[in-house]
This record gives structure tokens, sequence and C-alpha cells, in this order.
């Protein structure tokens, strides 16, 4: 028996990972996909809580918006509100390492080379089922340069997700801070191919199969 309102829980955009007071490691992420898919769930009528990095974007209306700025940001919050969602989806691009260590002050030009020594972020949506114990639908993205749908499943299976939406970020025409989008979407048993979309679309396209996903 499938509830009407359902909670959703969205991490979006980049995480920024300090290197002194002024400086940060981030990456290219707009947000665009987990914000369409904010917007898509509320319109469908359901609570959306956006963890979110920081964008350029214009908050979706109606959503719980908990701003973050590093991963380990992103992973106290996701762990604090996990607990009440329904369905989760990872579309944040999670920074993979941040710096050892981060000076109060801000960094001086005094050597022609500098090393940053960088250690390993936690990685949130692998900690979701075996350190959260979410029992909901969990739904991840992979960006990838080769082997899309191979890399894809590995992560599928890895972090005991339902559903990871897999695309090809070699390519300039979709993917990283494009309107338009094209996915793969590797379930368990088995891989679709929606059509070329804009990423509003497909996130209705997402937001469906993951609502199929929690009542089938
Ligand atoms: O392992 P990879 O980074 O390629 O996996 C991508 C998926 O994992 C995305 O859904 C991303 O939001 C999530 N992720 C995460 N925490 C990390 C790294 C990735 O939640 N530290």
């Amino acid at each position: 028996m499938t509830k009407d309102k359902l909670t959703i829980l969205i991490t979006a955009g980049p995480t920024r990972e300090a290197i002194d007071p002024v400086r940060f490691l981030s990456n290219k992420s707009s947000g665009k996909m987990g914000y369409a898919l904010a917007e898509a769930a509320t319109e469908a009528g359901h609570r959306v809580i956006l963890i979110s990095g920081p964008t350029q974007l214009d908050l979706p209306d109606r959503v719980d918006f908990i701003p973050v700025e590093s991963a380990a940001d992103m992973y106290d919050a996701v762990e604090y509100w996990i607990g009440k969602a329904d369905i989760a989806i990872f579309a944040a691009a999670v920074a993979d390492y941040r710096p050892v260590s981060v000076p109060d002050h801000k960094i001086k030009k005094t050597s022609d080379t500098m090393t940053l020594e960088l250690v390993k972020n936690p990685d949130i949506l692998g900690s979701v089922r075996s350190s959260f114990h979410f029992q909901g639908v969990l739904i991840g993205f992979a960006a990838e340069t080769e082997n899309l749908e191979d890399n894809a499943r590995g992560k599928l299976e890895r972090k005991e997700c339902d559903l990871i939406v897999a695309n090809d970020v070699s390519r300039t025409d979709i993917g990283f801070n494009t309107y338009k989008n094209e996915v793969l979407l590797v379930f368990p048993d088995r891989t679709e191919k929606p059509p070329k979309d804009s990423k509003h679309h497909l996130a209705h396209v997402i937001l469906d199969k993951a609502i199929d996903l929690q009542a089938p």
C-alpha cells in the first residue's frame, strides 16, 4: 500500500573542500539534475529534503533546504535526515578527497611549488545502507568516462542501490553543466535507456521509477 505523500531526500550540487579560509577544491557540478529532481518531486506533491552544496540555482518552491559546503557536512546532514525519507536520491558530485589539514590563515605564496596532501572523503551513498541502516528506495548517480554500464552496475552492487542513473561525462553535449542529459537506468535485473531529454523531463522519469520501486 503506497503513501500518497512521500518524503524524498535529495543530495545535489558540488562539495567544497577547504584549502585555507579563502580557497577550496571543488568540481564542475551545476546542481541542475538534483534541483530538477527536487522540483519534480514537489510538483508531484511530495515532501523534499534537499541537501545541497553551493550552486547558482534558484531554490525550488516548498523544499526543506539544508545547505552544506563540504563532503563531511553533507555526510552529517544525510546521517541526520535519512531516517525521515522513504526515497533517497544521491545526485551530488561529492569531492573524493579533501586536504588533510586546513590552516586558519591564508596560505602565502612563499615557495615556487607547493604540495597539498589529500585524504579520502567518506562515501556518503556507500554509508546509507551499511552505517545508517536505511531501508527505503536508494538511487545513486554514476558519472563515467568509460565502460558506463559495467561501472554503474558495480556501483549499484557495492553501494546496495535499487537504481543507478549513469551518464557519460566524456561527452560535452550532455551531463555536467548542460541542459540536456542522456542516461542509462541500471537496475539489479535490467538496464533501460530513455531517450535524450531535458534534465527536467528526465527528473520526472527518474522520480516515476523511484515511486514504482517504492510500491511495486
Ligand atoms: O563512487 P562514485 O563517486 O562514482 O559514486 C557516485 C555516487 O555516489 C553518486 O550518487 C554520488 O552522489 C555518491 N557519492 C557520495 N559520497 C561520496 C562519493 C559519491 O554520496 N563521497
